[in-house]
């Protein structure tokens, strides 16, 4: 059987309006800004400008290819983020960062 990215499954606390997308290998399965949490802080797209751009109403969007760019780096994005905007999950829909707090 082919392995394709409809194998990923979709996480269940997806945020209201967000963007997204997938990557076919590796731990970090799916990016995902959350577009009402964004307030425009444009760090994600400083420390990783290959997967996060902003659009013109200031709020991140991911990119299409988000391949070429290595797992520490988008998680260092996410930590970057002033708001915990960007989400990251695994292959099975379970949450990377940020982690709920206890
Ligand atoms: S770092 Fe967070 S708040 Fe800033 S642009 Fe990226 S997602 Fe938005």
């Amino acid at each position: 059987m082919t392995h394709n990215n409809d194998d990923i499954k979709i996480p269940s606390d997806l945020p209201e309006e967000y963007s997204q997308n997938t990557r076919k290998s590796g731990k970090i399965r799916r990016i995902v800004v959350d577009r009402q949490g964004c307030i425009g802080a444009r760090s994600c797209v400083v420390v990783a400008e290959k997967v996060f751009q902003m659009d013109d109403k200031n709020l991140a969007y991911v990119l299409d290819d988000v391949e070429s760019t290595d797992e520490e780096t988008i998680h260092l994005a996410a930590e970057a983020c002033p708001v915990l905007a960007i989400h990251l999950y695994d292959k099975d829909g379970n949450k990377i960062f940020p982690k709920e707090s206890i």
